[in-house]
């Protein structure tokens, strides 16, 4: 295989790659955590303990601060779509870095 034939082959990866990247557009970083209702900790410490949960979303803001929002119950499915969504743009867009370094080598 030709230099540029391999170097054609790289950017058709890379295309590929960034159409994929693409379809994971939609997403959001954090975590979710679940907390007791009534005492709102992770560790609960009603006693008897407090079968009602809630879910809040720790992300960190643009300035890097820790962030915590309320999600209803109705929204967790959809919020951890978002966030893994999130995972496999990260992973992906790891896979392009790497890929355009090659490409920037065999240039
Ligand atoms: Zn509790």
């Amino acid at each position: 295989m030709t230099t540029e034939t391999n170097l054609n082959a790289l950017i058709v990866r890379r295309t590929k790659l960034l159409e994929k990247l693409s379809s994971y557009g939609e997403h959001i970083r954090g975590s979710i955590n679940e907390i007791c209702a009534a005492c709102k900790l992770c560790n609960c410490t009603c006693v008897p303990s407090n079968p009602k949960k809630q879910y809040r979303l720790t992300y960190k803001d643009q300035t890097q601060r820790t962030r915590t929002i309320y999600i209803p119950k109705e929204r967790i499915k959809e919020t951890k779509s978002l966030l893994l969504n999130h995972q496999k743009f990260k992973s992906i867009l790891k896979k392009l870095a790497a890929l355009n370094f090659t490409i920037y080598k065999c240039k």
